[in-house]
């Protein structure tokens, strides 16, 4: 056998044509040459392909596709969405600053709000994500660098004001970092409504099969992009090209999926309300939504998203009953796939709290979250009709 590498492809590309679906480079680095060299010492490294923790082809395909879809100057692709949100928070924060975050924001991050984040130094206050005169006042208290919150909460689907979230922090030199994971940039694009930066856990509706954890950190800003970047290289955030494939392959149908899922969930919405043995329908598109009309109408203008709170009569005890009869909704944890997820936030994402400090979050007993999937609403329909009905009806 021949001395040398097997596999040229630089050398050996003898097909006149290219393959229309980006090639998996699982490969950790790349051939070098003089002009590569160059490259990497002019940039710093950031821009040449030459080691896959820095680039690499696949993971990049996936993050042009995110920028497209929400219409921004770049994305970067993270390991999972917790990397996007530590990596951007370290990025932005110093020891000696101040971050006001919203209270309510997913489990893992109120982690880093409460422990991870103070241990470096940085001050975080809370504020109630749906109180525009308390984000007002905590800004003008504490002259924080920077705000987060999410777009649409967990499980409360509230929406943060983000238009009027982010004219506080720029009117303070503040940045604003939005988590988009559950409107989507189907539903929200935050950039184009004042947030600085949106970070995502890709794991979700973007990639939407939920067979691969990915995140995303998109934003306008090239400089700032560039220091998420370095943060990414140091800590080691990077996306596997294996898992950004999936990511990317997940995105090619991401609109078809969402305006399905969508449309879906607002008739499931629609007939759930009149069904016995449900107290009360929690979706953004509904009249009886507390951020109905102008915070909706600006926060997410079309369609209100895929996921959907149920509250069942009879509490907690029989939520559970129901959940376990559903046949076509599988009972599990995430959101964001092809097939309905079905959950309870009591036993699942919020089991550390007590009932009353529940009730205080606005998350009731006999609360059920829905993702809606691709199954059609006949289907999910009939499932929650038998499963309440053969725990005792209304
Ligand atoms: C799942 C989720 C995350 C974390 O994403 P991972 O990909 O699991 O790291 C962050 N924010 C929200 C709102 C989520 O739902």
């Amino acid at each position: 056998m021949a001395p040398g590498n097997a596999y040229r492809p630089g050398r050996d590309h003898t097909s006149r044509t290219y393959p229309v679906v980006p090639p998996i480079y699982q490969t950790t680095t790349f051939e070098l040459d003089d002009t590569s060299y160059a490259d990497i010492q002019g940039t710093g490294g950031l821009r040449e392909t030459w080691y896959s923790r820095f680039s690499n082809p696949t993971v990049d395909a996936a993050a042009a596709e995110v920028a497209r879809l929400h219409g921004a100057a770049r994305s970067l692709m993270t390991a999972s969405g917790m990397a996007a949100i530590a990596t951007t928070l370290v990025t932005l924060l110093r020891s000696g600053d101040t971050l006001v975050a919203a209270r309510q924001v997913y489990g893992d991050t109120d982690d880093l709000l409460t422990r991870d984040l103070p241990a470096l130094g940085v001050t975080v206050i809370r504020v109630d994500a749906f109180d525009t005169a308390a984000w007002e006042r905590a800004v003008a208290e504490h002259r924080p660098a920077v705000l987060y919150g999410e777009t649409l909460s967990n499980p409360q689907l509230r929406l943060m004001d983000i238009p009027a979230v982010a004219g506080i922090a720029h009117g303070a030199g503040a940045r604003l970092v939005v988590d988009n994971t559950f409107a989507t940039p189907f539903c929200t694009r935050p950039l184009a409504l004042g947030a600085d930066v949106v970070v995502e856990s890709a794991t979700k509706f973007l990639a939407g099969h939920s067979d691969v954890v990915a995140g995303a950190v998109t934003l306008d800003d090239g400089a700032l992009a560039e220091e998420v970047q370095r943060r990414l290289i140091t800590f080691g955030g990077c996306l596997d090209p294996h898992a950004a494939f999936l990511a990317w392959r997940g995105m090619r149908t991401f609109g078809v999926r969402l305006a399905e899922s969508c449309r879906t969930a607002e008739v499931v919405a629609t007939k759930m309300a009149d069904e016995p043995g449900i107290e009360h329908v929690r979706y953004p598109g509904r009249l009886d939504h507390p951020d109905a009309g102008a915070v909706a109408d600006a926060v997410m203008p079309g369609p209100k998203g895929a996921m959907l709170g149920l509250v069942l009569a009879g509490g907690d005890e029989r939520v559970l009953q129901v959940l376990r009869r559903l046949e076509v909704a599988v009972e599990a944890t995430s959101l964001g796939g092809v097939e309905t997820l079905a959950s309870v936030p009591f036993n699942s994402s919020h089991f550390t709290m007590t009932p009353q400090q529940r009730l205080d979050a606005g998350i009731p007993p006999g609360l059920l979250r829905l993702s809606v999937g691709l199954e059609g609403e006949e289907a999910l329909v009939a499932d929650l009709r038998q499963a309440i009905s053969a725990t005792g009806g209304s």
